[in-house]
């Protein structure tokens, strides 16, 4: 059985084409899909043995609600979806002024194994496919009835560990037929990958690149982000110039705020060295702090942004939203896995706190 919403418009066209039928045929297919459809017998505009002959072949993905939570302080929508296979991830959509955001989960876990994140802690299970990724967005804006406008992939996993799917993923949801959400709003982050960075670089996707850095020098970076053992954060600088001089594209970076570790005035300045001759966003992150992890908040942080301010950098510090749901960083899946034994998936149960 082939997974029939993770195939291009073009590419499901075709098939249809070989049993006979029309090439309309794949749009109006592509766009039940596109729209949610949960089964082929939903698909009125098809012949009953069209239908039939679909159904025997194909599968289509439906996530099913294992958690939600929304906040009563700002709205935030908080979902652990349960897959097909029973393996479950979060996806949370947030309200900004200028727009619904959902953020959505790139793997089942991650393995990149950074010090400071919950989410890797039990390593990474699977890929998600591109239906899967799809679908995160597809059914929060479905459930919800809230629109979704932004695009963030900065849930759980590493997209650029997945980058094929997610770049199929980017495609479709992308596309005129289906949910038409523009690259200008999408944002891709990514721990350091170089060569997915030059993959990236060379599609020119209008897309926003942001990089989590958390530490401007080598020996601190390899302390708390082991990726950088693999491609080391000067690399990562040179790659990030180059993307920017193939995209033109100004680059957002991410920095997780860690008391004594990553806040010095010659971290900030290093950082100011690093991305010269590149417009770039560093984005301050408030450290969440991680029962397993031994770091803890920065008390720096106004200090280390004057700092950064200083050598002309454009600096923002991130909002947390959804304090009183676990709304971030895999907390929510940790948490139902610990409460249902990391082998069986979490009890249906719709939560509202
Ligand atoms: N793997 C990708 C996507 C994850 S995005 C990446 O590394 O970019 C999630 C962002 O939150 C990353 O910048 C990540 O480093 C950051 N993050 C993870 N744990 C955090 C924590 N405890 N506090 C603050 N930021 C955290």
């Amino acid at each position: 059985m082939t997974d029939i919403k993770s195939m291009t418009l073009e590419e499901i066209t075709a098939a249809l084409q070989e049993l006979g039928e029309p090439a309309f045929r794949g749009r109006q297919v592509f766009s039940w899909l596109h729209r949610g459809a949960v089964s082929f017998a939903n698909m009125s505009n098809l012949s009953r043995a069209l239908r039939e002959k679909l159904a025997a072949a194909y599968t289509i993905t439906v996530p099913s609600v294992a958690c939600k939570q929304v906040s009563r302080q700002d709205g935030t929508v908080k979902y652990l979806w349960r897959l097909g296979d029973g393996n479950c991830i979060e996806t949370v959509l947030m309200r900004y002024r200028h727009g619904n955001t959902v953020c959505i989960s790139s793997q089942v876990g991650c393995r990149m194994g950074c010090a400071f994140c919950a989410s890797t802690i039990g390593g990474k299970v699977r890929d998600l496919m591109p239906s899967e990724l799809l679908d995160q967005v597809l059914f929060t804006q479905l459930d919800s009835g809230l629109p979704v406008s932004n695009i963030v992939l900065m849930g759980i996993g590493e997209p650029m560990d997945n980058l094929d799917n997610v770049l199929r993923f980017l495609e479709l949801v992308n596309h005129p037929e289906g949910m038409n959400i523009g690259m200008r709003h999408i944002s891709l982050s990514t721990c350091g990958l170089i060569p997915g960075i030059q993959r990236l670089g060379q599609l020119q996707l209008q897309l926003t690149l942001s990089v989590s850095l958390h530490a401007p020098d080598s020996e601190t970076r390899s302390r708390i982000m082991p990726v950088n053992r693999a491609y080391d954060v000067e690399d990562l600088f040179a790659a990030c110039h180059d993307y920017f001089a193939s995209t033109g594209r100004r680059i957002s970076f991410e920095y997780a705020m860690i008391d004594g570790v990553n806040d010095s005035d010659a971290q900030a300045d290093l950082i100011a060295k690093r991305v010269r001759g590149m417009p770039a966003h560093l984005n301050l992150i408030p450290l969440n702090e991680v029962r397993e992890s031994p770091f803890h908040p920065s008390r720096r942080l106004h200090a280390f942004q004057r700092r950064l301010e200083s050598h002309g950098i454009t600096v923002t510090v991130r909002r947390s939203l959804g304090g009183d749901i676990d709304a971030s960083c895999g907390q929510l899946r940790r948490r139902a896995m610990a409460e249902a034994g990391a082998q069986t998936p979490p009890p249906d149960a719709v939560r509202s706190r």
